[in-house]
Formats: structure tokens, sequence, C-alpha cells
């Protein structure tokens, strides 16, 4: 392949310089290969014409074979329009363009047959085709594709230079005239006979130039295969390197602490998920191996509680532990629940945040390096390099997307051997992601909820039911409970944002003076933000009314009602963390998602999946395919390895499961990819790697 990448796109029959320029510029195309790699994103029958009596509204691209038999100019100044009408023998279907009116009128002639293709459209009661391609009967006959067609992205830019999807056709139609070579396999050959694999050469002649549909299947299987396999294959080598290279400290026994704890101060009955996940930490604990583990659970699945019992293993072997939040309110909380469950027992727990006072930090960090601070719980501030531990054995992440790689890697140079690392997040994340992002991650699943829990009811109100829902609150508060009230605050229009969550505090203290209203946001002092906190989690404030800051991990259990105004700025998996901060008691919750009247299709989407299920894994697929995997939550700080060009994570979860399948069995044999055989995939991965980096460097 090296060959193709050599050759100069400047030079491919069609391009030129002046082009090539655009096709760099605009598609990082530079080399033949480039431009081979530059798949369709969809592909078209021609193989078939309809009668026009068959074309409804609702096909997508059509072929139409009639004569012009009448052609007219209508409309005024931007509404003019150009409209033909294509008759054949069992209909008549108009034909409308709202520029290149003269070049038209030059080339319809009423007597040729012309083979029209294009989306048809309803408008006004009249089908038709707005700017279709037309083709004189002889020539569609003489082209050369009778089957699919391919359509490839462009850009404005390149339209307007005449570089639209036909031409970048023609322009790889003239590479396969012009380089006649072979294109070199990248697969082993094991792998695409036991898989059944097309070869690469054919399968990127293929997939450009397709005869039907079935042959397509093959070469995009194989294609898609491909790119899968290599980051699979990437992952999978990186924890082998990791396992092989990283010795951790081995927690042989479970001892007094964690025992004690078990029988004596669990406030009530592991559920049988919880039980499994703590078993599979205390096996990686006991190898000789540093773990590194995602525990994923969905909001109120109990993993504080898994992330408790597992520090005590660690100090039961003459080890400390450190917790880390995502925020000062989360680590305050997490520091109160574990001294209130810890009670009476010989572990000393310490909090450190960024509002620690200096004296009471000195304090801290003393406790911490004679070893007689047990379990650190903190913020951000525990990264810093005057945190110096005595013996750090495991450190635990909560809600692990708000931390990215290089802050982790940090707390792993607090010692020799690198502490245990367990990262907890809330965040479903769906399997294939999963296994592409976190692949050098164990993982370990929480699906079942405390027993009790009601699922929480959801609607989605539009404003005009404001006064039912203040009814609604009255009743609610009335009964003991208490509501939440989140107004969205993105930096893009915090100046806006910030004015309705004030307006909004204002409203609900005018309508509610007889109940008291306590107010957080990310602009107040810590200090402030702590005190207007506590007032609700003590349940002297009725209602809060916040930005996201309470998105990730509060627990108030007291709180029922959840409203989210301005719904539609969320994504599925925001809506579903805060929805995740009631439904924490015995009793019914609600959620209520505040919406205008004007909703996109995609967010009437959203809105009818969170009213419809609260099941974690259902949402974070739902919002995988309505998003896209590059957009997910968590996933840009790490990123992909390599780009997908063909693959997509959202649809093709079956040929990833195939893909790591065999990317594992190739490991198993030679797990640092050392073998003869395996030198073709180390050179592909180096080459991968080295692609994504140059380009990641240029845009
Ligand atoms: P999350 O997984 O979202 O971090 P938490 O750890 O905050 O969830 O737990 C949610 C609530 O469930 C807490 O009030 C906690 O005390 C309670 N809880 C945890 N485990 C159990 C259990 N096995 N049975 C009953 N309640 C539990
Ligand atoms: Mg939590």
């Amino acid at each position: 392949m090296s060959d193709l990448a050599t050759h100069n796109i400047m030079y491919l029959p069609g391009v030129g310089p002046k082009r090539a320029e655009l096709l760099k510029k605009e598609l990082k195309i530079a080399s033949f290969e480039d431009l081979l790699y530059h798949f369709p994103y969809k592909y078209v029958d021609r193989s078939r014409i309809y009668a026009i009596n068959e074309v409804s509204s609702q096909m997508p691209y059509i072929q139409v074979k009639g004569k012009i038999t009448s052609l007219k100019t209508m409309g005024e100044k931007r509404g003019q329009r150009l409209v033909a009408k294509l008759t054949d023998s069992t209909g008549t279907i108009e034909l409308v363009w709202f520029k290149g009116h003269k070049y038209i009128r030059e080339h319809i002639n009423p007597n040729h047959t012309f083979i029209v293709f294009g989306r048809p459209t309803l408008f006004n009661g009249v089908i038709n085709i707005v700017h279709p391609e037309l083709e004189k009967l002889e020539e569609a006959q003489a082209r050369p594709l009778g089957g699919l067609q391919p359509f490839y992205n462009t850009t404005e830019r390149m339209k307007s230079h005449f570089l639209n999807s036909r031409a970048m056709f023609k322009l790889v139609q003239n590479l396969f005239t012009t380089y006649t070579g072979k294109i070199p396999e990248t697969l082993p050959a094991v792998i695409i006979e036991r898989y059944k694999l097309m070869n690469l050469n054919e399968a990127l002649r293929q997939v450009h130039l397709p005869p039907d549909a079935r042959v397509l299947q093959n070469a995009t299987f194989r294609l898609k295969f491909e790119e899968l396999f290599y980051v699979q294959l990437n992952i999978l080598r990186l924890r082998n390197q990791r396992t092989f290279n990283l010795k951790g400290h081995v927690f042989e026994k479970v001892g007094t602490q964690f025992n004690h704890f078990y029988r004596q101060h669990l406030p009530f009955e592991l559920t049988n998920a919880q039980k499994r996940v703590i078993r599979e930490i205390r096996k990686d604990l006991g190898s000789s191996r540093q773990m590194n583990r995602l525990l994923q659970g969905d909001v109120g699945s109990g993993k504080t509680l898994v992330a408790l019992m597992v520090m005590l293993i660690a100090i039961d072997n003459q080890f400390q532990a450190c917790l880390m939040a995502p925020t000062e309110i989360l680590a305050t909380q997490h520091f109160d629940t574990l001294s209130q469950m810890l009670k009476g027992m010989d572990v000393n727990v310490g909090l450190l945040t960024g509002s620690t006072k200096k004296p009471e930090r000195e304090v801290l960090h003393t406790a911490l390096q004679e070893g007689t601070l047990h379990i650190l719980i903190g913020t951000h501030a525990l990264i810093e390099d005057t945190v110096k531990f005595h013996n750090l054995g495991i450190v635990v992440i909560d809600e692990q997307h708000r931390f990215g790689v290089a802050q982790r890697a940090r707390l792993w140079r607090k010692n020799l051997t690198p502490p245990h690392v367990l990262v907890m997040t809330a965040t479903p994340i769906p399997r294939t992601l999963a296994m592409t992002i976190y692949g050098d991650l164990d993982v370990s699943v929480i699906d079942e909820l405390p027993p009790g829990r009601k699922p929480v009811q959801t609607s989605h109100l539009f404003h005009n039911r404001r006064n039912e829902l203040n009814k609604f609150i009255i009743k609610q508060i009335e009964e003991g409970r208490q509501i939440y009230l989140v107004y969205p605050l993105i930096e893009e229009s915090e100046k806006m944002d910030f004015k309705n969550l004030t307006d909004g505090y204002e409203y609900m203290t005018r309508v509610f003076p007889q109940y008291k209203v306590s107010m957080v946001h990310g602009r107040m002092k810590p200090a402030e933000k702590e005190a207007a906190m506590q007032k609700f989690v003590t349940g002297k404030a009725h209602i809060l009314v916040s930005t996201t800051v309470i998105e990730v991990g509060v627990n108030v259990p007291n709180a029922s009602v959840m409203i989210i105004e301005s719904a539609e700025r969320f994504g599925l998996s925001q809506l579903h963390q805060l929805r995740g901060r009631v439904g924490r008691g015995a009793d019914q919750s609600y959620c209520i998602l505040m919406t205008g009247y004007k909703l996109g299709n995609e967010t009437r989407k959203r809105m009818e999946i969170m009213t419809r299920t609260t099941d974690g894994f259902e949402i974070a697929e739902a919002d995988l395919k309505l998003r896209g995997p590059g957009d997910m939550e968590g996933t840009q700080q790490s990123g992909l390895p390599f780009d997908l060009r063909i693959a997509n994570l959202a649809q093709d979860g079956k040929i990833l499961q195939l893909a790591r399948d065999a990317a594992r069995e190739v490991l198993h044999d030679d797990p640092l990819l050392e073998k003869e055989e395996n030198r073709i995939l180390q050179k592909q991965l180096t080459k991968l790697a080295r692609q994504k980096m140059n380009w990641s460097m240029i845009s």
C-alpha cells in the first residue's frame, strides 16, 4: 500500500495542481490511497426505472424516463423557477430548477427521451423533482455503470469548483484505470480465511464500483472488519503491555476492618450485583497485577458502598486509599456518608478540597505521610504534588467522565508501584463503545438497583401547563417532599442562562412565599454554595433552584420531584443523570421535562425516550444512535485510537464483536505481536497511529 500512498493525487488524470490543493484542504486527500479511502456515503440503485404513476414522495432517489412536454418560467424574483413537465405513457411529473435556467433551456429538447434522476417531493399537491439530473437516453445507456451509483461527500467549496459527487466518482474511475497494480493485503491470510473476507484489492474496488448489493455488502464488511480489528488489536495489545509491565500491590487478605464493617455496620443487605462486583474487584486486588477497572452502575445503584468496602480491603492490607470526586459538593457528601457509615470503627477519614484551609491542610498532609490517615476523600486537589501518601494502595475515581486520562496518570505517579485504580461511572456506556474506548480497562457492571425503588415517573410538559405544575409542587411539598428545579447553564450563552436562573429563582419565591427556596450555581463562592446546598440537604429548604452543579452524585432521598427547565437543551445522558437525583427514597418520584412548543425531531425523540424508559443502558444506546459516537460524553478526551472511515460503532456491533474475537485470537498466540508472521499487523498499527497523528497536527 505504501505504493499508493506515495502517488501524489495531483498526478491523477483529471486532477492537476488546483484540484489537488482543493482536495487536500477540504477532504485531506493528498494521495491515491487517500482517495481510495474516501468511501461513498450512500449508493443509489440505478438499475431500475420507475413508471411515473408509481412515483410517490415517500421514495428516496428514483429514476424515471420520458419526454419534456412543456417548459415554463414561473413565479417572481427569488421565487422564480423553471418548471418542466416530464411525461411517460403512465403520467406526468414536474421538474423544477431555481437556478441555471439558461443552461437547462439550451439543453432540453422535446424530441429527446431523458432519463431523469432525483428525489421526488410533494409541493402543492403535485409530485416534483427539484434540480434533477438529466441525461439523454443514449448517454445513459453508454454509461459503464448499470447497478449502484456511489455518492461522495464533498464540500460547498468543492462544489463551487465543480468537484461534486459525480466528479469525485469520475476521479475514482480514473484511479482504477491508471493504477492497474494489485493493492497489497493488510490482513494476515489466516484471518481472511477464517472470517471469509474479501481481499483488500477487491474490496476497495467494489466499494466504489459495486455491481450489486450483495458484492457491496461483502466489500463493506471486509473494510469495516479491518478497521475495527485494528482498533481492538491496538487496545488489547496495550492492555497486554500494561499487565506485563506493571506489577501491582497484592492485597491478599480480607481482614478485620472489612469483616467488622460487613457484620456490624452495613446499613442494608448488599444487592447481588454489588456482591458480584466486590468479588470481581477482590480477585484483581489479590492477583499481582495492577487493577484498572471501570465500574459502571446506573444512578442510585449503590456504587459508593462498593467503593467503601474495597477501600477497607486496602486498609486491611496496611495500605491507604483515596476517593476522588469531580465536584466539591460531591466530595463533601461522600465524606459525610462514609464518616457516618464508619462511625465507631478504627478508620480515619479526611476531606481535602480546594477550600480546605491551610492549617487543616497541613494536619492532613502530615497524617497522610505518617500513614495514620486511612482514607482521603477529595476533589482535584488530591492530585497536587504536595499531597503525598505513606502508602497509597488504591484510588477510586467517582464519575470518571469529568477526569481526563492525564489526571488519572498523575495519581499513579504518587507511588513507585502504581496503586490499583477503580473508576466509577454512572454514565452507562453502550457495550460497543466501552469495548472501543475503555477496551484497556476491565469492566464491572452493577445491573441491579437496591430493592424497593419505584421507577421515576417522567412527563414532558409545554410551558402552558405551568399552573398545573405549581399545584403539583404544592401537593408534593405538603406531603413532606422536596423539589429540584434545574436550569441549563453553558458557557456560550452564560449571560442569558444566568438571567433565566435568577429569574426562575425569583419566580419561585414569588409564587411560593410560604416555602423556603434555595439557589445554587457555579458562580457562588464555595462556602455560599455549600451553605445553600446544606439548607436543602437538611430539609430546611423545600425547593432548590440550581444549574447542573447538582447533576453528579448528590443524594437527598427526600427530594421526589426533579423539574428540568429548557429540557430541550440537555442531552439524553445529562437528562438521565439529573433524573437520577430523585427516586432515591421509598416514595414515588417524578421528573418533569419543561420545553417550548417548537421542537426538532431529534429533541422530540429525546423527550419520548426519557418518558418511556428509566433504563440507563437503553438510554445510552439511544443516545449513541441519535448523536453518533464522536459526541458521546466522556469520549472526546480519550478519543478513538484511529479514525473510523467506514465502520460505525452505533450500527456495527456485530462486526465489532467478530473483530474483537479475531484480535484476541491473534494476541493469545503472540501477546505483544513479536512473531514474524504478525509483522504485517505491527506495520499496519504503526501506520495507522502515524496517520492519526499527522492529521491531528494539521487540523
Ligand atoms: P450511585 O451508584 O449513584 O453512586 P449511591 O452509592 O449514592 O448510588 O447509592 C444510592 C442510595 O442507595 C444511597 O442512599 C445508598 O445508601 C443506597 N444503597 C446503596 N446500596 C444499597 C443496598 N444494597 N440496599 C439499599 N440501599 C442501598
Ligand atoms: Mg455516586
